[in-house]
């Protein structure tokens, strides 16, 4: 899957890339048939990182680039990989999140924490638990020295100091994975 363009780390940083290399965003082949050359096909808006929405109630809709496969005629768009497909927080605030509850920190102190609600933590935490083992084989092919962690813990620990969550998620959305 090319759903997810790695190595754009902040919403600022989309902004200014879909103004300077709005190449970049162009998958290499339709995800339905496989076809080279996607044609452009305009911008979908989407809302930023509930956090910067928070902060900043002027903040615009962000644009996500879609193209449109001669071949097969399906629409397809593509994300930088800050945003997450489905969730409205970016990965840069849920490895926080995550990487204060690895360090042993309760549900409690975590909402009070970042001011989010206990039942999305618990989801998020309960998703990261649910595949890891499918994510760590996958991460774990790419970059063998991951493999020297020994547990759940110390391997997400390890592995965020190694790696923004964000560019992991678009290796594995690369390796065919869901990712939420
Ligand atoms: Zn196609």
């Amino acid at each position: 899957m090319y759903r997810i363009l790695s190595g754009i780390m902040t919403l600022t940083q989309h902004i200014a890339t879909l103004l300077s290399n709005p190449e970049s965003y162009r998958p290499p082949q339709c995800p339905t048939c496989f076809l080279a050359g996607l044609w452009k096909h305009g911008f979908y808006t989407r809302k930023a990182d509930r956090c910067v929405i928070l902060t900043d109630e002027s903040h615009p809709p962000i644009l996500i680039p879609r193209y449109l496969c001669p071949g097969c005629g399906h629409t397809c768009s593509r994300l930088p990989s800050c945003i997450p497909p489905g969730r409205w927080y970016s990965w840069l605030f849920q490895q926080k999140v995550l990487l204060y509850l690895l360090g042993s920190y309760t549900l409690h102190g975590c909402q009070t924490r970042f001011a989010v609600c206990r039942s999305t933590i618990r989801r998020w935490w309960n998703w990261l638990i649910s595949r890891t083992s499918v994510f760590e084989f996958n991460l774990r092919s790419r970059i063998p020295e991951w493999g020297r962690f020994a547990d759940f813990e110390s391997f997400w620990i390890g592995a965020l100091n190694c790696m923004p969550l964000s560019e992991m998620m678009a290796s594995l959305d690369h390796d065919g994975l869901i990712i939420p």
